[in-house]
């Protein structure tokens, strides 16, 4: 069997709910039921009012691109580059980002602002967040139905 070419996360830590929603579409995040703060990466109380009482919650999973950069290196001969790296803005709350991949877009297309959605990548058990373009599935869609 091929290694791998993402390192999986462990399922061990305060992430499993994020990094298993994916087997369910779910795009999950930690949420405080006091102040109402979304909260990533997890963390055992609220940053913001200090509280413990958070649950997981599904998110719109769509997102904004807020910045990006675009890998041309071969650092690790089993992932395919060009890749682009992104932080995506997530419209819950002000700030809330997330670090991943954006996938299914030519590198010549990708925008800060652009609209994205998640596309999980699974590995077993894990479901990796990533973001691809969400006009190119609305277009396409178009295409289809004209
Ligand atoms: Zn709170």
């Amino acid at each position: 069997m091929p290694e791998p070419a993402r390192i999986v996360p462990s399922l061990d830590g305060l992430s499993r709910a994020f990094w298993t929603g994916g087997s369910r579409g779910e795009l999950m995040l930690s949420h405080c039921q006091a102040c109402q703060y979304w909260i990533h990466p997890p963390k055992p109380l609220c940053p913001r009012c200090h509280e413990r009482d958070l649950r997981w919650e599904p998110t719109s999973g769509v997102a904004t691109l807020f910045s990006y950069t675009v890998n041309f290196k071969a650092w690790n001969p089993k992932v395919p580059v060009p890749y682009v790296l992104g932080i995506v803005e997530l419209p819950e709350q002000a700030g809330l980002r997330l670090t991943t991949n954006i996938v299914n877009c030519s590198v010549d297309d990708i925008e800060i602002g652009m609209r994205l959605r998640v596309n999980f990548e699974q590995h077993g058990e894990v479901f990796v967040p990533l973001f691809e373009p969400a006009a190119s599935v609305e277009r396409l869609r178009t295409e289809s139905a004209g």
